[in-house]
Parts: C-alpha cells; structure tokens; sequence
C-alpha cells in the first residue's frame, strides 16, 4: 500500500492535530474553488466532487496556526485566532465585536 505522507498542523488553541494535504489558497481538488485566506485544507473523503475540506490556517496576529473551529479562530478581512480578537477587539467593527462577544462563549451556551 501506498500511504500518502501526510504533514500535519495543530491549532493552538485546542490543540486538534489534522493531517492536511495542501497549503495555500487554491486546493488542487477543485480547480474553480479560490479561497480567501491561505488554509490548510485537505480532500474531502466523503465528498464525490472532490472538495476541499478547510481546516484552519494561521493567525493574521500572531502567525500562530488556529483551526477553522469558531471556538479557536475568527475570520473578518483575516483569520485571528481567539485571544488575538479578544485583545485587539476594539479594532472591529461595533457589528463584529458583537458578533465576537456573542460566539465567545459558545461553549457555555452550546449546552
Ligand atoms: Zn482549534
Ligand atoms: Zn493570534
């Protein structure tokens, strides 16, 4: 068998080790698909059209790698993982700010 050698990335904030299969912003898998950001992405195993599955990238901040979880990381013009959007907050937009407020603590309320 040949097994693909996967890299693997692992997001700062939880922890979550995935192998990924490509970097950038233009998956290999489908060639109509252009993302915003630079990701890690890997195929989509269940998926028949191929489509790349995005699993996280690294901090607009502090460059640090996040994984795509609302949890961990927060896109808005760029990828920021949490802390960074706490402690820079006053920097969004007042709807931005609400909106982070209110997915920051999801984990209590997800209950
Ligand atoms: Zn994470
Ligand atoms: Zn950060």
């Amino acid at each position: 068998m040949d097994q693909p050698e996967f890299k693997s990335f692992s997001c700062c904030i939880c922890g979550i080790e995935i192998n990924y299969d490509y970097h950038g912003r233009a998956p290999p898998y489908h060639p109509k698909i252009v993302f915003l950001e630079d990701g890690y992405f890997r195929r989509d195993p269940f998926s028949k059209a191929f489509r790349p599955l995005f699993l996280g990238s690294h901090c607009g901040i502090c460059g640090r790698e996040v994984c795509a979880a609302t949890t961990c990381s927060f896109f808005f013009s760029k990828r920021c993982c949490r802390p960074c959007c706490q402690a820079n907050i006053t920097a969004f937009p007042p709807e931005v700010q609400r909106e982070l407020k209110r997915t920051s603590g999801v984990d209590s309320e997800a209950a």
